[in-house]
């Protein structure tokens, strides 16, 4: 009874504390949170799923990411870095199968100046197209640049609230950081984009709502929530790593907490499970983003075993496969560009 309370209040109001977040996270059996989140995003957002092209244009990283196979000291991948013009024939096979936005992501790479980035931006919106970034930490000023050439919308995760957690699993970086990168980018205008790694080790239900309560006071405009998936040849390759359920709880609760915003169901979780687009979007998400990347690069961006199968269009990237899993969910596929539609305040 308090429960169903708890979940009508959150579905009314889009508030609640970190203890009851941990109570819901904890649910044994979730299914009431899902539907609340699954009418609140019809109401708030409908039932457009908006596609996102993904292009990951670089998988050199100068960072040391606990979690991530791109990290620097891993020299057991063989690295690449795409020609502006390589990247440029990917958008164009994006426009035509109707892409609206494109990802632009890498790991942290210096090699990329700011200036070509900024062209390749340029060249990207003379398709009438939306260019996310996901290319990491950068100072303010190159933020900047790039929003003037054209940038919509910035994707860094936050992956862990947890300070002590996050400055363990992340040697050389500071937390702090980290939300000046966030804060720097609300202020140019971008849409910001961050999230969590579900199931790093030592993380808790606390740290996960904690996560939670600072999306919402950030007022993320996107949210991306994955597992984490333990990758070989990292310090976290002999680990468990996330659940399923509680990415799925931790959708769900974005978009109570969150209703306009937009929630991608990741490729993290349809990699660790292969309903999981389909779960993803029965709990609160409204976008999936298809790599439309070049093949022989794809097996490269290696964060996690098993993103790529032996044929990477097919599988979890597959656009025409994706857009008949949508419509077979009796949802449309978005058709504009998908921005926040800020319906509150
Ligand atoms: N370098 C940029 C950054 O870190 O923001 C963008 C690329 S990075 C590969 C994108 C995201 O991949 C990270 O935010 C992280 O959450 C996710 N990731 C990395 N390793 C992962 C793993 N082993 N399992 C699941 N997700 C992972
Ligand atoms: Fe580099 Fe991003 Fe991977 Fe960290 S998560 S090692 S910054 S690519």
């Amino acid at each position: 009874k308090d429960i169903e309370e708890l979940i009508e209040k959150l579905e009314a109001h889009h508030n609640i504390d970190k203890e009851e977040l941990v109570t819901l996270l904890a649910l044994e059996d979730p299914s009431k949170i899902y539907q609340a989140a699954d009418r609140v995003r019809k109401k708030y957002v409908g039932d457009e799923v908006h596609l996102r092209g993904l292009i990951e244009f670089s998988n050199y990283c100068s960072n040391t990411c606990f979690y991530c196979g791109l990290r620097g000291p891993n020299r057991t991948i063989k690295r690449y870095r795409m020609e502006p013009e390589e990247i440029l024939q990917c958008v164009k096979y994006g426009a035509s199968v109707g892409l609206k936005t494109i990802v632009l992501q890498s790991g942290e790479d210096k090699y990329f100046k700011i200036i070509t980035l900024c062209k390749i931006i340029e060249e990207i919106k003379k398709l009438d197209i939306a260019v996310t970034l996901s290319i990491g930490e950068l100072p303010t000023k190159d933020y900047a640049e790039l929003k003037k050439a054209g940038a919509d919308r910035y994707l860094l995760r936050i992956e862990t609230t947890d300070k002590e957690l996050y400055q363990k699993l992340h040697p050389g970086m500071s937390y702090e950081n980290r939300v000046r990168c966030l804060m720097d980018l609300r202020e140019l205008g971008y849409e910001v984009g961050t999230g969590s790694l579900v199931g790093l080790p030592g993380q808790t239900l606390e740290m996960l709502a904690q996560d939670l309560i600072f999306f919402k006071k950030i007022d993320a405009d996107m949210l991306g929530i994955g597992p984490f998936i333990p990758c070989e040849n990292t310090p976290l390759e002999g680990e468990k790593g996330g659940n399923v359920e509680i990415v799925l709880k931790m959708l769900a609760l974005s978009r109570l907490i969150l209703p306009d915003i937009n929630i991608p169901a990741t490729t993290a979780l349809a990699v660790k499970d292969k309903a999981g687009y389909i779960k993803g979007l029965k709990c609160g998400a409204n976008v999936i983003m298809p790599n439309i990347g070049i093949d022989e690069y794809k097996k490269l961006y290696k964060l996690y075993p098993g993103k790529v199968p032996d044929n990477p269009s097919e599988a979890v990237n597959n656009i025409e496969n994706i857009k008949k899993l949508i419509l077979s969910q009796n949802r449309t596929i978005g058709k504009d560009k998908g921005y926040r539609k800020k319906i509150l305040n």
